[in-house]
């Protein structure tokens, strides 16, 4: 059970990715003692991946998990209040809101700043849930290291699946891109990078109909359905990463704030207020358009600022 330092905050913040650390930098340095919940992934997505080459400041790049590393002790450092659990409910009908975490806490809060991120997506095959974390996985630098010599299957045809691709020739023997068209998402260079590695191959027009395998032994193959002729054909392989896309963490918001039909989190224009006055969402979360990690943590700045000009009409009585 976390120890919380007050029972009513003036700023809460939820998830701990670039968008919620920088709300809680701007947040702290006002002065306003934020308390932060990390949420089920510490970090965020960042610590997922490996070299940022993007983000401004660091010429040579930097891995992720550092970043965030970083980013944590910058808020720690001006007094940001943090705990790993993760907020379950919010009564967003009496003011201050009333928040409840994972293990029953409850607490209140003036506001709350929504930086809950993004999952990943799953294309929903019972034996995908089956074997998930037996030989199939949604992040390559968490399990690449565990295939080595192996013949991996990655399904997408964004920026991630090409990323991963070409992250897992570290370890695998040959890397086979499945996806459903027969043109990629992805951007001009990464694309490239994967088309210039000899260990990868595409395998276009085509959808995993089920992966072969079971807990104890892992994978051995996939059963993949060519979009184009319907014809199935098995593909000998030891592991499987899922590299679709991400679902916005918003369920608990269900119901109680604006969300557009994807589930993301709609705010006003140019700002971060979202149709719940005293609740701000930042990064991912309502942000289906960029999705960086620089814009998120613009945004968080944004919500810290928006934050903290309505606790001051709050408390001027306004
Ligand atoms: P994305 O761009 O949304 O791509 C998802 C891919 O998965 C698409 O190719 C999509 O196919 C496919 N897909 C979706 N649902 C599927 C299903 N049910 N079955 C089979 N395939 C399915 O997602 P992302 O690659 O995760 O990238 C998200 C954002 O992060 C992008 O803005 C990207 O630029 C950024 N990103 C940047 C970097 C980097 O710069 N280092 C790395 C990773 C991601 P269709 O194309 O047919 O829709």
């Amino acid at each position: 059970m976390p120890e919380l330092k007050k029972d009513l905050y003036d700023v809460t913040i939820m998830g701990s990715g670039p968008a919620g650390l920088t709300a809680a930098l701007y947040t702290a340095r006002a002065d306003l003692e934020p308390v932060l919940f990390e949420g089920p992934q510490p970090g965020g997505q960042l610590t997922i991946t490996t070299d940022v080459e993007n983000y401004p400041g660091f010429p040579e790049g930097i891995m992720g998990p550092e970043l965030m590393d970083r980013m944590r002790a910058q808020a720690s450092r001006f007094g940001m209040e943090n705990h790993i659990s993760f907020i379950e409910d919010v009564d967003t009908s009496s003011r201050p809101f009333t928040i409840t975490l994972d293990d029953g806490t409850t607490f209140q809060s003036h506001t709350l700043i929504v930086a809950s991120g993004a999952s990943a997506r799953l294309l929903g095959l019972e034996s995908e849930e089956r074997l998930m974390g037996h030989g199939v996985s949604t992040c390559a630098t968490c399990d690449g290291f565990f295939f080595r010599d192996d013949e991996l299957v990655i399904v997408g045809g964004g920026d991630s699946a090409m990323e991963e691709a070409t992250f897992l020739t570290k370890f695998a023997s040959k890397v086979t891109v499945i996806h459903r068209r027969d043109e990629l998402r992805a951007s001009a260079i990464m694309a490239q990078r994967a088309f210039d590695n000899p260990k990868v191959e595409f395998l276009w027009d085509s959808e995993l109909v089920e992966i072969l395998g079971t807990k104890e032994d892992g994978v051995h193959g996939v059963k993949v359905i060519n979009n184009n002729t319907e014809e199935v054909n098995e593909l000998a392989c030891q592991g499987v990463f899922v590299a679709i896309g991400h679902i916005p963490n918003t369920s608990i918001f269900e119901g109680k704030i604006d969300m557009n039909e994807d589930g993301y989190i709609i705010t006003e224009a140019d700002s971060s207020h979202t149709s719940v006055d005293g609740i701000f969402a930042v990064g991912d979360v309502q942000d289906y358009t960029y999705r960086q990690a620089v814009t998120a943590a613009g945004t968080g700045c944004m919500g810290a600022l928006d934050a903290e000009r309505y606790l001051e009409r709050l408390h001027l009585g306004e």
